[in-house]
């Protein structure tokens, strides 16, 4: 089962790739996952994709696709897997076309994951992450522990650079503009599966699992 999870920042997409690739057994290829740990590994990959990660805007084409070329290639992906947060750009999105077309294995979905702008910037803006383990709080509904150690691992809890507000502003810019066209490169394929990402994690997670049943 190849699985595309699509939807602008902040709608989820890392909570439900979880529940999704437990169901289906596939692993999770998460682009932003992968470029935060060079990051934090200061390796010549993630040192390249910093400024843009920074500001919340995209790191370019030719970067992504040679990653995800090799990621794919690993293989644990050899019986499917779920890409969370790529494609983003319409040349990425045939650049996949092409490998999956090669491979004689095509998408079988994409879960549209939507919440209204207003939603994602205040869900982002108080968002809180622990840098080792990626669990979530947010500073008003869920605020961390006040000495910013993660209760589950022990590690630090922070605010990503690019939930600031700004830095969130310039993501639903960059989505608008750059990902929102992969709706309809997808939608004339049929593959699109909308989902309403307001909802609760719980209802997010049984509308994916009715969508793809
Ligand atoms: P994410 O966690 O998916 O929001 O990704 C965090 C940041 O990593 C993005 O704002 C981009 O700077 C970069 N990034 C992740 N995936 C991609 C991609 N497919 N294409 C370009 N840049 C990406």
């Amino acid at each position: 089962m190849i699985i595309v999870l699509l939807g602008p920042p902040g709608t989820g997409k890392g909570t439900q790739a979880a529940a999704i690739c437990a169901r289906f057994g596939v692993p999770h290829v998460s682009t932003g996952d992968i470029f935060r740990r060079n990051l934090a590994e200061g390796t010549p990959l993630g040192l390249k994709a910093k400024g843009y990660m920074e500001t919340g805007e995209l790191v370019p084409d030719a970067l992504v696709l040679d990653l995800v070329a090799d990621r794919l290639k690993e293989p644990d992906c050899a019986g499917g897997f779920l890409l969370d947060g790529f494609p983003r750009t319409v040349p990425q999105a045939e650049g996949l076309d092409a490998a999956l077309a090669a491979a004689g294995t095509p998408v079988d979905h994409v879960v549209l994951l939507e919440v209204p702008d207003g939603t994602v910037v205040e869900r982002l803006s108080g968002r809180r992450v622990c840098r080792s383990c990626g669990a979530v709080w947010h500073a008003a509904h869920n605020p961390p522990p006040g000495d910013m150690k993660c209760p589950k691992c022990s590690g630090q809890i922070y605010q990503r650079a690019d939930d600031a507000s700004e830095a969130v502003l310039n993501r639903l810019k960059v989505y608008a503009r750059q990902t929102g066209p992969l709706v309809g490169h997808y939608d004339a394929r049929g593959l699109i599966r909308r989902v309403d990402g307001t909802r609760s994690p719980a209802e997010v997670e049984r509308a994916i699992g009715a969508a793809l049943a």
